[in-house]
């Protein structure tokens, strides 16, 4: 079914091609790349799979900047010109599986529109979250967002 020939997908990884290098090669999207090489157990660190980070000037001339972060929403000082989430958060996010990830996304999104929205409803969602999902994964969602979870 797929158009992605294993022996192939692996010779051009080990050849340190990009995922979109070796998306253009079987004509698919980048992402089924990454799905494919994760199922064969090809690991790569972000640093080597990305183009933004490859674009980048040799970390030597990297500056220290402020960046709020993406999660908790508090300030904290980085060289990485990429980063988004502070060194806790990120070390959270790194536990996560990809997919988990991107799901927490969502729901983090929708969470900090209706906590704008009606906050009552928020706190009602949260607390069948705790019941639902636990207390880490409830900590994490509201990081930010609504404290003390
Ligand atoms: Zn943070």
């Amino acid at each position: 079914m797929t158009k992605i020939d294993k022996d192939v997908l692996v010779d051009l990884f080990n050849n340190n091609l990009l995922y979109e290098e070796i998306a253009t090669v079987f004509n698919v999207y980048p992402q089924s790349v990454g799905k494919m090489a994760r199922k064969l157990g090809l690991k790569r660190s972000y640093i080597e799979r990305s183009r933004v980070y490859k674009s980048l000037p040799p970390s030597a001339n990297w500056k220290n900047r402020k960046v709020i972060c993406d999660i908790c929403k508090k300030e904290f000082i980085t060289k990485v010109p990429t980063a988004k989430y502070c060194a806790i958060c990120r070390k959270e996010v790194k536990k996560l599986d990809y997919d988990i990830y991107l799901e927490t996304k969502k729901i983090r999104t929708k969470l900090r529109q209706l906590v704008e929205e009606n906050y009552e409803e928020a706190l009602k969602l949260v607390n069948e979250m705790l019941i639902l999902e636990g207390q880490k994964f409830t900590t994490f969602v509201t990081k930010g967002i609504i404290e003390n979870y």
